[in-house]
């Protein structure tokens, strides 16, 4: 190995202290930002491939941190988990995607579904279901009407603490999808086991249909496998036009993506909900 010089290893050390001092100050700014409520919940829809109806959405979570700019959930999440904030966010996201439906619920859009993203140190916390409940209770909501989404990755951390969390949560009746299908290091056979309702295929997948014929096959042969399980199959990440028929073609039952909608404000999400309705 190269031998260390005293300038490179000064270089490390102001490197680390870099670092170590950037995560503290976004510690700090994310509890200020999650006390004063800057921490926003946006929707993007879901969109049954048949009919063309939005079925629910996804809450995503954004910070503002002035009027115009907007950090993205990678680059905070993870700070969040790693200060313990991530219970806090999580109940807030929790709390204002319930509050949210409801209201879309009492405007006519009962059949509407809420999908919410889990992390790891979410998927741990003990009060998970009791949280779950009772955000359910207040808002009035049917367990069915909430899809948590976790990652195979997360979800295979511990497999028997999954499928424990995973049994009492849908035995409860909230739906279980498995997000970025396809991108973890996992094995299949948790297919079979987890009490899954949907899986979501990665939008890595479809960023080179229908150019890349490899590809093609890949989503039809995912789409054919989930269906044959009984799983629900969506699509993320679909931009155009083409790889929304290509999907509705092979069978996958819905999709989400730019194509139809950004993820946006509770306010500009209602609004498009009603357009959406008048067409
Ligand atoms: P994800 O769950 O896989 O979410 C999908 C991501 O794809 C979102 O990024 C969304 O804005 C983006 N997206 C949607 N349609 C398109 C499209 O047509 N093309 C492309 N290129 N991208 C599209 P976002 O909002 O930056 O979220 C990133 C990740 O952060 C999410 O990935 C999710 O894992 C996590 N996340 C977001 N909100 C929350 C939250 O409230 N709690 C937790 N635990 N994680 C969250
Ligand atoms: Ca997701
Ligand atoms: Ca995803
Ligand atoms: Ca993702």
């Amino acid at each position: 190995a190269k031998e260390l010089g005293a300038n490179d290893y000064y270089f490390y050390n102001s490197d680390l202290k870099v670092r170590l001092e950037r995560k503290i100050s976004l510690t700090t700014k994310l509890a200020k930002a999650l006390e004063e409520n800057d921490i926003k919940v946006y929707f993007q829809p879901l969109i049954d491939l048949k009919s063309g109806k939005i079925t629910g959405a996804e809450a995503l979570a954004r910070w503002q941190t002035d009027t115009s700019r907007f950090i993205r959930p990678d680059e905070f999440i993870e700070a969040a988990e790693e200060s313990g904030l991530i219970g806090t966010l999580g109940d807030h996201v929790l709390n204002k995607s319930c509050e949210n439906l409801r209201k879309w619920h009492d405007a006519g859009f009962e059949n509407l579904t809420m999908s919410v993203n889990l992390s790891v140190k979410q998927m741990n916390d003990q009060n998970l279901v009791t949280k779950t409940k009772n955000a359910l209770k207040k808002y009035s909501l049917k367990p069915t009407d909430l899809v948590y989404e976790i990652t195979e990755n997360v979800a295979m951390k511990d497999f028997d603490a999954t499928l424990a969390l995973f049994k009492e949560l849908s035995g409860l009746g909230v739906k279980i999808s498995m997000d970025d299908f396809g991108t973890g290091y996992s094995s299949l056979a948790y297919l079979k086991q987890f009490p899954l309702n949907s899986i979501k295929i990665d939008k890595v997948f479809l960023q080179n249909i229908p150019e890349n014929e490899k590809d093609n096959n890949l989503i039809k042969g995912i789409v054919w496998m989930a269906k044959s399980l009984g799983l629900n199959v969506v699509a993320e990440g679909v931009e155009n036009k083409f790889q929304s028929e290509f999907l509705r073609e092979i069978g996958c039952n819905g999709c989400q993506g730019y194509y139809y909608s950004r993820p946006l404000p509770e306010d500009e999400f209602f609004d498009y909900l009603k357009a959406v309705r008048r067409d």
